[in-house]
């Protein structure tokens, strides 16, 4: 079991905190609800914070054909202006953050797919984009975590969404810091973690790591994060799962009998053809660890990048075994 540190989330108020959605509403968020003990989260709704009340008139994003305007539907209201000023004070004023989880399609929210209409008149929508809240948000921080609670129904990129925020907090609490023995110890346990993702850039940053002192700290640490940033840029493809769980098969294979390695690879392969979730193998080869003491591998964050009781097997379509 790992101490995680909590990690910094700035989330829309209304998944779960307050019904403060245009009809009075809240959205509940299983998975906000779930970390609200692992997180620490800053709720925030900026609709309301521009002043408009609980319930209102619903807004509606409107390109006048030189700008995106965040209009309210029925009467035209422009609230652009307002909601510029306060995201920009807004952003200005929170804390150093790891991440954004923000409601999906909201004009102001959403981070993609919102639904942009060319008038304020009945009609369909001409575009899809941020809204007017999140698109800041996406221009202002390269480095955070930013995801819809929409797309985090799917278990690969909520396990994305998960690894990233506590390796992420953990990464920036090195580089306030500026620790280098931390770096390297921070390269040494995601080894197999980064691996599983992208074996090049896992080399690259072996590579930097083991060349950082004192006095290129910061510079060499704005690279890290750029490669960081690279390896987690999708999700693990099951067949680089599959490598690092067979490099690990070896370190205790000769204490195996035949029927017991023969079984390991079964499982294995019932994995590589989708038959199984990841978590089986994983937890298997996790067993003859602790069974034959391999205490070094088993501080590899590649057994448990985020709480466990995070782990949560629901899917909402394809890929929950790969
Ligand atoms: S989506 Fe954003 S602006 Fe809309 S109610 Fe939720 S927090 Fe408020």
């Amino acid at each position: 079991m790992f101490n995680f540190e909590k990690p910094v989330i700035c989330v829309s108020k209304c998944l779960g905190f307050e019904c403060c959605r245009y009809n009075g509403t809240m959205s509940k968020d299983d998975l906000v609800n779930n970390l609200k003990s692992y997180v620490d989260f800053i709720p925030v709704c900026p609709e309301v914070e521009i002043g408009m009340s609980i319930p209102r008139e619903a807004l509606r994003l409107v390109n006048n054909g030189d700008n995106i305007k965040l209009i309210v539907q029925k009467n035209g209201e422009d609230f652009t202006e307002k909601m510029l000023r306060f995201t920009a004070s807004f952003l200005d004023s929170i804390p150093k953050i790891d991440g954004f989880l923000l409601k999906s399609k909201s004009p102001s929210c959403g981070i993609r797919d919102v639904k942009i209409y060319s008038s304020n008149e009945k009609g369909a929508s001409c575009d899809k984009g941020s809204g007017l809240f999140a698109s800041k948000v996406l221009t202002r921080f390269n480095n955070a975590v930013i995801e819809d609670e929409g797309r985090l129904s799917n278990y690969n990129l909520r396990e994305l969404f998960l690894t990233k925020i506590f390796l992420y907090s953990e990464f920036r609490r090195i580089i306030e810091l500026g620790s280098v023995e931390a770096l390297l110890k921070f390269t040494e346990q995601n080894k197999l973690l980064f691996m599983s993702y992208n074996q090049k850039e896992c080399k690259t940053l072996e590579k930097l790591a083991s060349n950082i002192d004192v006095f290129n700290f910061h510079k060499a640490a704005d690279e890290y994060q750029e490669h960081l940033n690279n390896i987690f840029s999708r999700s693990a493809r099951y067949t680089s799962k599959i490598k690092v769980l067979l490099q690990v098969l070896q370190s205790f294979k000769s204490h195996l009998n035949l029927k017991e390695q023969t079984f390991v690879l079964e499982v294995i392969d019932m994995y590589s053809k989708g038959r199984i979730p990841f978590t089986t193998p994983l937890y298997l080869i996790k067993s003859y660890l602790v069974r034959f003491d391999c205490d070094d591998i088993l501080k590899q964050s590649f057994f448990e990048p985020f709480p466990q009781d995070l782990v949560e097997l629901r899917d909402s379509g394809k890929g929950l075994c790969n």
